[in-house]
C-alpha cells in the first residue's frame, strides 16, 4: 500500500512529468530520424537493383531475340547465361511465349505450363513491368522480348530475383539504428533525471523553509530561484505577517480580557475577605458590602455580554437579521429609553429628522450600535449638557449624526477609541459603568452593514459620530 502510495505520487509529480517529457523530446527525433532512413535506404537500394536487373534482363532479352532462342532452345551461350544471370542475381528467369506458355524455368518447375498473369500479358503488349514485394523480398520484372525490325513481340522474360541482401543490409543498418536510440535513450534518462532534480530542487527548498517557519527556525520564505518562485515567496510573506499581526492582536484581547473579567472578581474577594476578617460588622457595612459586590456582579455580566456581542459580531454577517426597519421609530425608541439616564444630570436630549427613512438593516444590531453612541454621548457629557441626534438620507445612504457638548476626546486618542478595550480615562470610564467594548461592538455593526462610522472631537468641548449606512442591504460577495 505504501509503495503503491509513493509510485502515485511519484506519477504526479512535476520531477516525474519533466523527465518524461525530456526523454520523448530527446528521443523521439532519433527514432523518427532513423526509420526514415531505412525507410529510404531500402527504397534506394531496391530502385538501384531494379534498375541493374532490368539493364541486365534487357540485354539478355536481346540475345535470346537475336538468336531466335525462342524457336530454338539448343543454344549452349543462351543457357548458359541464364544459368550465370540466375546465378548471380540469385533468382529466378523464366522466358515465356505469345500462348502464355512457359518454355523455358530455370528452376525447371513450370515448364510447359500456361501463365496467365496480368503482368505477362501487359508486357506482351510491350510494357516492361517491375514490382517490388517487400513482404517475401522478391523484385519481379517482366520484359517484352521484341523483335528489332519489326517490332513484333515474341514473348517475355520473367525474372524473380531475392532482395535478401537488401534484407541482410537493412537488418544491420537497423541493429545500428536500435544500438544508438537506445544509446540516446540512456543518455536522455540520465540527463533527465539530473535536470528534473535541479529544476524541482527550489520547490523543496520551499517545503523546508515552510518547515522551517513553522516550527519557529525561519522568519520568511526567501526561494528566488524562479520568477514563480518570487511571487509565491512575496505572497507568503504578506500572508505569514498578516497572520502575525492577528496573531498578536488575538494574545492582547485575549489578555485584556482576562483582565477585565478579573478586576470584579478582585473587588469582591477584597469585599468579602473584610467581612469575613472582622468578626463584629455593623448589618449597615454588611449591607454596603454586599451592595457593592452586587453592583460588581452587574458589571462581570455587563463585560461578558458586551463580549458576547462582539464575538457574534465577529464572527462574519451570516447571522444577520435584516429586514425593512423605520429608522425614525427605531432612533425615537432609542431616545425614549435613554432620555431618563440623560434628566439625571439634566442633559437635553434633542432629536432632528429631516425625512422618514426606511432601510433594511438588522434591527437589534442597529439599535445596539446607536445606543452606544447616545449612551456615550450622555457618559462624557458634562452636566446640564446637551445632546443632538440627527437623521437625514439621500437615495443611496441614511446618515445619522450623535453630537454632543462633552468633554471630547484628546487627539492622540482619537485613532483607538474603537478598539477593544480602549478608554481614554480607565477609571473614569469604570466608575460610569463603561467596558470600552461599545465603540467597538458599534463599529463591527456599521461594518456588517457595509456603512461607514466618523468620529470629530475636540478636547474640552464636544464629540461628534457621524454614521453613513446603505438604504438597501449589500451581501457580501461569496
Ligand atoms: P466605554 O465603555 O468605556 O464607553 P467605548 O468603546 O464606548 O467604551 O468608548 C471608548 C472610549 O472612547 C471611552 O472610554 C471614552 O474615553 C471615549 N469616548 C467614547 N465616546 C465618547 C464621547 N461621546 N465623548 C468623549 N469620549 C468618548
Amino acid at each position: 500500500m505504501k509503495v503503491k502510495t509513493k509510485l502515485k505520487s511519484f506519477l504526479k509529480s512535476l520531477k516525474f512529468r519533466i523527465i518524461l517529457i525530456i526523454i520523448i523530446f530527446g528521443t523521439l527525433p532519433t527514432v523518427l530520424v532513423s526509420l526514415s532512413m531505412l525507410r529510404s535506404y531500402e527504397n534506394r537500394a531496391v530502385s538501384v537493383q531494379s534498375i541493374e536487373i532490368l539493364n541486365q534482363a534487357k540485354i539478355l532479352g536481346n540475345q535470346i531475340v537475336m538468336n531466335d532462342f525462342m524457336n530454338d532452345l539448343s543454344s549452349e551461350t543462351i543457357l548458359g547465361e541464364i544459368t550465370q544471370f540466375s546465378n548471380i542475381y540469385d533468382g529466378r528467369v523464366m522466358l515465356i511465349n505469345q500462348s502464355l506458355e512457359v518454355i523455358l524455368d530455370s528452376y525447371s518447375l513450370d515448364v510447359g505450363k500456361t501463365i496467365v498473369s496480368e503482368k505477362v500479358i501487359l508486357s506482351l503488349n510491350g510494357e516492361e513491368i517491375s514490382k517490388y514485394d517487400s513482404e517475401i523480398g522478391y523484385i519481379e520484372l517482366v520484359v517484352p522480348l521484341t523483335e528489332a525490325e519489326n517490332q513484333e513481340v515474341l514473348g517475355v522474360l520473367l525474372v524473380s530475383v531475392s532482395t535478401d541482401s537488401i534484407a541482410t543490409n537493412l537488418e544491420y543498418l537497423s541493429d545500428g539504428a536500435l544500438i544508438i536510440s537506445a544509446g540516446i535513450l540512456f543518455v536522455m534518462i540520465i540527463l533527465s533525471v539530473l535536470t528534473s532534480g535541479r529544476l524541482v530542487k527550489p520547490f523543496g527548498d520551499m517545503a523546508k523553509s515552510l518547515r522551517d517557519i513553522d516550527t519557529g527556525h525561519s522568519n520568511s520564505l526567501e526561494i528566488h530561484d524562479y520568477t514563480e518562485t518570487t511571487h509565491i515567496s512575496n505572497e507568503f510573506n504578506k500572508l505569514h505577517t498578516r497572520m502575525k499581526v492577528m496573531d498578536s492582536s488575538r494574545e492582547e484581547f485575549v489578555s485584556n480580557v482576562s483582565h477585565e473579567l478579573k478586576t470584579p472578581l478582585t473587588s469582591m474577594k477584597v469585599l468579602a475577605d473584610s467581612l469575613n476578617g472582622s468578626d463584629e460588622v455593623p448589618v449597615e457595612l454588611y449591607r454596603e458590602f454586599m451592595q457593592d459586590i452586587g453592583n460588581e456582579i452587574d458589571r462581570e455580566t455587563k463585560i461578558i455580554n458586551d463580549l458576547l456581542s462582539l464575538v457574534k459580531m465577529d464572527r462574519s454577517s451570516t447571522g444577520l437579521n435584516i429586514e425593512s426597519v423605520n429608522i425614525n421609530d427605531l432612533i425615537e425608541l432609542i431616545l425614549k429609553r435613554l432620555r431618563p439616564i440623560a434628566q439625571r444630570q439634566s442633559i437635553e436630549i434633542v432629536l432632528e429628522s429631516f425625512r422618514p427613512v426606511t432601510a433594511e438593516v438588522d434591527e437589534v444590531k442597529m439599535t445596539l450600535a446607536i445606543t452606544n453612541l447616545v449612551e456615550n454621548a450622555i457618559k462624557y457629557n458634562k452636566p446640564e449638557g446637551w445632546i443632538h441626534v440627527s437623521l437625514n438620507a439621500d437615495h443611496q445612504y441614511f446618515y445619522i449624526k450623535v453630537e454632543d457638548s462633552g468633554i471630547g476626546i484628546p487627539e492622540e486618542s482619537i485613532n483607538n477609541i474603537f478598539e477593544r478595550f480602549y478608554r481614554v480615562d480607565k477609571s473614569h470610564s469604570r466608575e460610569i459603568g463603561g467596558t470600552g467594548l461599545g465603540l467597538a461592538i458599534t463599529r463591527s455593526v456599521v461594518h456588517l452593514h457595509r456603512g461607514a462610522i466618523k468620529v470629530f472631537s475636540v478636547e474640552g468641548e464636544g464629540t461628534v459620530f457621524d454614521v453613513r449606512i446603505p438604504l438597501s442591504y449589500i451581501p457580501p460577495e461569496k
